[in-house]
């Protein structure tokens, strides 16, 4: 085999670019989405410049030919998954809408009052809630698997799970928070014992391992295109035949059928008895490309993977403080930790280094609340991410750590912070870079003056901030007073920005208050991530609610 060409592999992703650190982005969120090569972005343009018609139904050689393109997809993730018949494979737009699928028709079919749904402790939300909404229409109950230490499944607490009324088991293959392969193999086949479907949530395998659903003995497999260098808005199902022919259509309309009269409506085969309305095509057409790119790179097999595991591991796991929420080396590179920081706080200075890192429930929150934590960091790598860039993260970790002993403002500067919104705006002004702007916030985030604890109450907490915030408002001789208090340091950072431009102001003068070019002066908008951003515009609004109610 040829050696892996790191460099030449890198230089396929025009958003990361070719040096093997670029401090302006780093980007370790490929869990949530991978980066797209040229080739898959190119031959989406290309479908729409040179072969854009709908797909099955049109009578010219134009429609011939994207409908060649399309269906040339599903043959080669017929292949790609060693699925025995190519009809076995159904587009949707993602790993949520396939499990939707499954859970609605497959589930309204085979479900009665009583019958046992298997879930594991490291469910995705996409493979929860279509569980629970259908358990709670057909009155099934679910049971959830719990994990070992290292992250996988137990299987000796799995096997007592199983009884005769188990319908269905839905786990993952990869868990998106721990990053460990889970023993399909062997769930499958004492699953199988007792006559129960399995489905597999293969979102973060399908790149990373071979998958052959035949050896595996799954009824369905489920994946997302993004997850695998390919476009946003395309995903699969595999479901073996007969089970498919068994279940119901689960949308309706165009493509789905095959004569629909006044009366009545006959549907139409596998798989486009799944496929109602027109599908993403281009997507489709550039998800193939993203099927060959894997394959000409052997990215399943790759072992400068385990070399980047090995790294990151052994790098992270040199940062004292840090906590991993499993125990030992994962299996892809995903690695989920807990400082003792804020995730917020992390984040936003990881952010304003260029680092993309995830933090929060990763849509996991029983597995959160299974491990009595609100959430946590993960950071998780592609092959295009270089051992330089997990030392700047190490550094700026360390950093965020060491951020907790910079000196507050003394209290007479922090008099000059709250008094005047034309103190802060010369001191946004000052501070140039984004880096030096969110130290900034940090730093009054140490110095702003905290809520007593018995005011942190539901009542005064702001509503639409990812982390929690409590605003109070008082009134005196006309003008208004704030106090303010959150567990994360940045966002206590923004409520001093908010209270400077409205402390002590009247309920005119507030509400006549240009906040927009105020925040615009401060140079904040453009570079707070979404939630961050939609928190501070949370404060204003509760503010002016609180004034005008
Ligand atoms: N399942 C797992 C394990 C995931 O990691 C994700 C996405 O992060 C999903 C399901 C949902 O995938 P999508 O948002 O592409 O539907």
């Amino acid at each position: 085999m040829s050696k892996f060409d790191h460099a030449r592999f890198r230089a396929q992703f025009p958003l990361i670019g070719k040096a093997p650190l670029n401090p302006n982005l780093v980007y370790f969120d490929n869990g949530a989405t991978t980066q797209k090569p040229s080739a898959v972005i190119e031959a989406e343009g290309a479908f729409y410049s040179s072969a854009n018609s709908n797909v099955h139904r049109a009578s010219f050689s134009l429609a011939a030919t994207a409908t060649d393109l399309f269906e040339g997809c599903r043959t080669k993730l017929a292949n790609y998954f060693n699925a025995e018949h190519v009809n076995e494979i159904i587009f949707t737009k993602g790993t949520t809408e396939s499990i939707n699928l499954v859970a609605l028709s497959w589930g309204q079919t085979y479900l009665s009052k009583g019958d046992e749904i298997i879930l594991s402790a490291a469910e995705h939300h996409a493979n929860i809630v279509p569980w629970q909404l259908i358990a709670e229409k057909t009155g099934a109950k679910i049971k959830w698997a719990e994990l070992l230490p290292s992250g996988r499944i137990d299987l000796e607490q799995f096997e007592h799970l199983l009884t005769n009324k188990t319908k269905m088991v839905a786990i993952n293959h990869i868990s998106n928070v721990l990053g460990v392969i889970n023993p399909v193999r062997e769930i499958v086949k004492l699953a199988k014992q007792v006559g129960a479907y399995v489905l597999i949530d293969g979102a973060q395998s399908a790149a990373a391992i071979d998958v052959d659903v035949q050896s595996l003995g799954v009824d369905f497999y489920v994946c997302s295109s993004h997850k695998m260098y390919g476009p946003t808005g395309v995903g699969v199902l595999y479901g073996r035949r007969e089970i498919l022919d068994s279940m119901p259509p689960y949308q309706t309309g165009g493509e789905m059928i095959t004569k629909v009269t006044r009366e009545r409506t006959t549907f139409n085969k596998l798989p486009f008895k799944f496929e109602a309305g027109t599908p993403n095509i281009a997507g489709v057409v550039a998800f193939s490309k993203a099927l060959d790119f894997i394959e000409q790179f052997s990215l399943k097999g790759l072992s400068f993977k385990n070399e980047l595991i090995d790294y990151a591991y052994r790098k992270l796991s040199e940062v004292p403080q840090l906590s991993f929420l499993a125990e030992g080396k994962p299996d892809i590179p995903v690695f989920s930790f807990t400082l003792p920081q804020h995730l917020q706080d992390i984040s936003a200075v990881l952010d304003s280094k260029g680092i993309a890192v995830r933090a929060g429930s990763l849509c996991a929150m029983p597995l959160m609340q299974s491990k009595g934590i609100e959430g946590c960091i993960r950071v998780s790598l592609a092959p295009y991410n270089t051992f330089e860039e997990i030392d700047y993260l190490i550094e700026s970790l360390k950093r965020v750590l060491a951020s907790d002993d910079e000196k507050a403002p003394s209290e007479a500067q922090q008099d000059d912070i709250c008094a005047d919104e034309a103190i802060m705006r010369d001191k946004f002004k000052s501070a140039g870079s984004w880096d030096l702007k969110q130290r900034e916030i940090m730093l009054l985030g140490k110095s702003f003056t905290r809520m007593a604890r018995e005011n942190r109450i539901d009542e005064f907490l702001v509503q639409g901030c990812e982390s929690k915030a409590w605003v109070t408002v008082s009134e005196s001789n006309g003008h208004y007073f704030f106090e303010g208090d959150s567990d994360a340091r940045i966002i206590r950072g923004l409520l001093a920005i908010v209270f400077a431009a409205f402390q002590g102001k009247t309920q005119q003068e507030i509400l006549a208050f240009d906040i927009k070019e105020y925040f615009d002066s401060l140079g904040l908008i453009k570079h707070l991530s979404p939630s961050r951003g939609n928190g501070l515009n949370a404060i204003v609004a509760y503010i002016s609610e609180q004034l005008t109610s």
